[in-house]
């Protein structure tokens, strides 16, 4: 060490709970040496230079915020589209979009874009962000060939989970009635339906659209844009929850072109998706971690495996037990049979690589558990951090068994919030909507958890903060009533989860999620103590930055 850089605050909650409070910060390089006051770091300061940065006198500061599952990159291939979603977006450019009030809304400007296409033109109409719980109901082939019969008109649900076509584009995309394939929606008499659900089938789906969907560079602007926005919510640690679906080698070069070129100020962990992985490498998918061994830095890595066994919360195709959905819906599981799970897990259970295991409705809950109790038969295994991705519908039960087996839930809890009072209504009724993210429950049964925000492929935002907001109170979209009740956590145990419990659920927390001697200096700069605003103005905290690897990077002044 040659010479220390020392930040002192107002205040710094440390997350560390031997000493949780302090009000300065010395930091070498990269890394924490001292945490405590200028008086009581001086047998530090009297051995070694320092300079004692004072911008911060009249912040807070926190450990960097840990949002465990986002899609930063892959957000940017539809952010580039025709816009048709809900809520007011923005493009790769950062340019403002309005939202579209329901379906009508969004045949009408899907009727516009076909008007709009030059004459001869024949790329088809490709849009992107249709929320069916939103929007009042699936798209299906007969209101889209309304529309047109002859120009193809392709639209993704924002959460990416079902394609919409019509006529002219399912003939493009080469299927018909007599196609057996993962996915492919039909009407009650058995013909298509226009729809292409989960990842084997909108796959199929993409190919004649790749050349809108992967535009050239898209990558690197998705992650200039989103790597501020990731800033602005005090983010320093993310984890791309689905490496792989493009291009294992253009993913990285993208993530390593933003992070050297200081346009991506986060941590970033590239977790492959299973099949992807599978198909790519054959028999020799562990190989591929060996060879990304030798290329891992603080800022970018490969971790885990990710698989997805059901449908998505927004877009209404996650599986549920009994009694399933309020119209006789039945949602879909993932491509890999529920069967086989065992066998596909195992490889990577048995090596020591940690699984995230995407389980949105209580039925698909039920096969995780029932896969991971069945690994820890075969070959039990301590502290092997399985993770089950969103826990949006469980039961108190569930959550005992999770902590049982030694599993750990990465949670979206964005949706008790945004989305109870539209899916009690619409998909899965008013007793699994309240209870969406049984948070309270995780805690009783003695659980590790974290707050994701998937962003930004779930028609909410990235900001841990309101998350953390929402998992204290529980408050839906009116303002007014409380879901839940009994879900409710402490703004304690609800800050945890956003820092140094997101770090463990990432495999983390000896260098990240919390401010200690030896591990990196990630913080996140706000203007309040979240531990002392009232609950209910958590999430309005003003944000002014974060500091990574001992770096300030600050929001830029409206
Ligand atoms: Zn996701």
């Amino acid at each position: 060490m040659e010479r220390l850089k020392v930040f002192s605050a107002a205040k710094i909650r440390t997350m560390d709970p031997g000493r949780p409070e302090a009000s300065a910060v010395a930091v070498s390089d990269d890394r924490i040496v001292s945490v405590g006051t200028l008086e009581s770091m001086r047998p530090w300061l009297r051995r070694l230079p320092h300079d004692i940065d004072d911008s911060f006198a009249d912040r807070v500061l926190m450990p960097g915020f840990v949002d465990p599952h986002t899609h930063l990159r892959l957000s940017g291939t539809y952010m580039g589209l025709n816009y048709v979603g809900p809520i007011d977006s923005t493009d790769t450019q950062g340019n403002r979009l309005q939202g579209l009030v329901d379906r009508a809304a969004v045949l009408e400007r899907l009727r516009v874009l076909v008007a709009e296409r030059s004459a001869g033109e024949g790329e088809p109409v490709v849009a992107w962000g249709y929320d069916p719980g939103m929007q009042e109901g699936h798209l299906d082939r007969k209101l889209l060939d309304a529309i047109s019969t002859d120009v193809p008109i392709w639209v993704i649900a924002y959460a990416p989970h079902i394609v919409y076509t019509n006529t002219p584009m399912i003939e493009r995309i080469g299927v018909d009635r007599d196609s057996r394939i993962h996915g492919l929606g039909r009407f009650p008499d058995g013909s298509l339906n226009g729809w292409f659900i989960e990842t084997e089938a909108t796959a199929i789906a993409s190919r004649p659209v790749r050349k809108q969907l992967f535009r050239r560079g898209f990558g690197l602007k998705s992650l200039e844009l989103q790597g501020q926005v990731a800033m602005a919510s005090g983010v320093t640690t993310t984890a791309d929850m689905i490496y792989g679906v493009e291009s294992f080698r253009r993913e990285w070069d993208d993530h390593q072109s933003a992070i050297d070129a200081g346009s991506l100020p986060v941590r970033m962990l590239m977790v492959p998706f299973e099949g992807r992985l599978r198909k790519e490498f054959g028999d020799d998918f562990l190989g591929f971690y060996e060879t990304m061994k030798d290329k891992a830095t603080s800022r970018l890595s490969v971790h885990g495996v990710k698989y997805v066994n059901d449908g998505s919360y927004p877009s209404m195709t996650l599986r549920l037990n009994f009694p399933g959905y309020l119209d006789g819906e039945e949602g879909l599981r993932g491509e890999v049979p529920w069967q086989d799970m065992v066998d596909r897990m195992l490889p990577f259970w048995k090596n020591g690589i940690q699984i995230h295991s995407h389980a949105n409705g209580d039925e698909t809950v039920d096969m995780t558990l029932n896969t991971l109790n069945a690994m820890q038969n075969i070959a039990p295994r301590f502290d092997h951090r399985f993770t089950i991705e969103h826990y949006c519908i469980s039961t108190p039960a569930q959550a005992k068994r999770l902590a049982a087996l030694g599993g750990l839930a990465s949670v979206n809890p964005y949706f008790v919030h945004y989305r109870s009072q539209i899916h009690a209504e619409s998909g899965f009724g008013p007793d699994r909507s309240e209870t969406t993210a049984r948070l309270g429950s995780l805690v009783d049964a003695g659980a590790t958890f974290a707050l994701h925000s998937d962003y930004n492929l779930v028609v909410a935002p990235m900001h841990p903060l309101t998350a953390a907001w929402i998992a204290v109170n529980r408050l839906s979209e009116d303002f007014e009533s409380v879901v839940g009740p009994g879900e409710r956590i402490s703004v304690e145990r609800a800050l945890r989860a956003i820092t140094v419990d997101a770090a463990f659920v990432l495999r983390k927390d000896d260098v990240l999620g919390s401010i200690e001697p030896g591990k990196y200096a990630d913080f996140a700069i706000l203007d309040d103590d979240p531990f002392e605003v009232d609950p209910s103005e958590l999430k309005d905290i003003p944000i002014r930055g974060t500091v990574l690897g001992g770096e300030v990077n600050l929001v830029a002044e409206a």
